[in-house]
């Protein structure tokens, strides 16, 4: 069988085979004991790239947002995020499920909320309303089609959340990204949040796992809130063997992603029925509108399917993550598709 250019999503990425060699000789013991030599390497790698105190292996993106959310926040109070973002949108409510928080989502330029709308956002608490103790950030931001948020952002909003005792929290799932396509750091990122959640298992092809990373007293909290929400895993060196991998072999290789994704959105972007700058596409995430005379977004998708191309619906549009596993040949395919489907019909 002819194998799909897989589109969908950079989290469809096989471990590689040094991840594989990795985890067959990973040392393991009893994480929840705290006996497990491999886990601790990767927690103290992670919270070093960070320039923070600690680090901690959780299984999943959401579950470290989550967790990094009821430790910063109480019940009664609101935390303000980007109207787009990731925590709002696709985590299944945990804000309210789990953390029982207002959420108060701003509208923003590309994923970057403007300071002054933040500050008169910021609420303190009386028999009527709720303190505002947490500001959520993302980068790269996936809904803004990968978009990089700039560290002046960053700043502006650390000096905000510093003058009325906010926390801040990132969603940096993507975080890498954003620093090769910016040339800044991560840390220099780290620096003006209190905690930052990066996934090792996108771009980076870890087969599972994200790390949280602050302070020693918000980690030994969040060790809590993770046994609690049933993430305490027993012999996980397994898995942080690859997750060692991915942060010491395959950040740099987040590059081609963004090549790729430029090209393919270069490519794209003339053709009608198209919606795209490709200006815009500074990662590894495209998101387009389409608008065509003949097809709907939908049949574009099922034609693409056909042709062996899989992409994600988002919204009215589509998106397309360049990733390990897509390949240039990958990238001539979907553009042959599109011309195809798009010129023709
Ligand atoms: C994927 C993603 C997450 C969550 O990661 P999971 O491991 O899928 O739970 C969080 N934030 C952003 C921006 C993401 O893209």
């Amino acid at each position: 069988m002819e194998k799909y250019s897989d589109f969908r999503s950079d989290t469809v990425t096989k471990p590689t085979p040094r991840m594989r060699e990795a985890m067959a000789q990973a040392e393991v013991g009893d994480d929840v004991l705290g006996d497990d030599p491999t886990v601790k390497k990767l927690e103290s790698l992670a919270a070093s790239l960070m320039g923070k105190e600690a680090a901690l292996y959780v299984p999943s993106g959401t579950m470290g947002n989550a967790i990094a959310i009821k430790v910063w926040t109480q019940e009664l109070e609101e935390i303000i995020l980007e109207s787009r973002s990731h925590i709002y949108n696709m985590e299944s409510t945990h804000l309210s499920f789990i953390s029982r928080v207002l959420p108060r989502c701003l509208v923003s330029q590309r994923g970057a909320m403007d300071p002054d709308e933040v500050r008169r956002h910021i609420r303190q608490a009386s028999v009527h309303t709720p303190r505002t103790s947490l500001i959520c950030l993302e980068n790269t931001h996936n809904n803004w089609s990968g978009a990089v948020v700039p560290l002046e952002n960053f700043k502006a909003l650390r000096a905000v959340a510093d003058e009325y005792g906010l926390k801040i929290h990132l969603d940096g799932a993507r975080i890498f990204n954003a620093s090769l396509a910016s040339g800044i750091p991560v840390k220099e990122y780290a620096a003006q949040v209190d905690s930052v959640m990066f996934c090792l298992s996108k771009g980076l092809s870890a087969p599972v796992g994200s790390m949280l990373v602050g302070p020693h007293d918000f980690i030994e909290a969040a060790r809590r809130v993770r046994k609690a929400l049933g993430g305490g895993m027993r012999q996980v060196g397994v898995l942080a063997a690859a997750g060692l991998v991915a942060l010491t072999e395959m950040v740099d290789r987040l590059r081609e992603d963004h090549q790729r994704a430029r090209r393919l959105a270069e490519a794209i972007a003339p053709l009608p029925g198209i919606e795209l700058d490709p200006n815009n596409i500074e990662t590894n995430i495209i998101i387009f509108g389409f608008n065509h005379p003949q097809l709907t977004r939908d049949e574009f998708l099922v034609r693409l399917r056909e042709k062996k191309v899989l992409a994600l619906p988002v919204g009215t549009g589509i998106r397309f993550v360049t990733h390990k596993d897509v390949d240039d040949e990958d990238v001539d395919r979907a553009i042959t598709a599109f011309k195809e489907l798009l010129l023709s019909s």
